[in-house]
């Protein structure tokens, strides 16, 4: 299936990941480094900020590469990224656990007020539309 790639927006031809070739050669390199960069004992637990400082690497490309499970996070306990909705550090996910929590209600309760809406709205349904016409 031909897809954008999702890091460059060139057209590949899609098989597992939205990225094209060339766009995985490069996360594998940066990856590469990431890891060099932390196999003494003394960097294994440096912060984010300090691994983007020092290898001239954005802080989300870093957060991205996390989130794509690249790298064994029991092996460094430092790389850890923000939670899409607040700032609690996450290794796992989009959402730390009390806004997924969260999300998973307002779901549910906005699925409850759609089928409410479907009930209340029976028969009107055709008023809406010719008042479109
Ligand atoms: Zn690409
Ligand atoms: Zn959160």
């Amino acid at each position: 299936m031909l897809s954008n790639c999702s890091a460059c927006g060139k057209v590949f031809m899609k098989i597992s990941k939205p990225v094209c070739p060339d766009c995985v050669r490069k996360e594998l390199e940066t990856v590469k480094r990431i890891r060099d960069y932390l196999k003494p004992k003394e960097k294994r637990t440096a912060p984010l900020a300090q691994i983007s400082r020092d290898l001239d690497i954005p802080i989300r490309y870093i957060e991205y590469l996390i989130r794509e499970k690249y790298f064994d996070l029991t092996r460094y306990p430092s790389l850890q990224y923000k939670c899409k909705n607040c700032d609690t550090l996450i290794t796992l996910g989009e959402y730390c656990r009390s806004c997924s929590e969260k999300l998973r209600n307002n779901l549910l309760a906005a699925k409850e007020k759609a089928e409410k809406n479907e009930k209340d709205n029976d028969g009107s349904g055709s008023h809406f539309y010719k008042s479109r016409l």
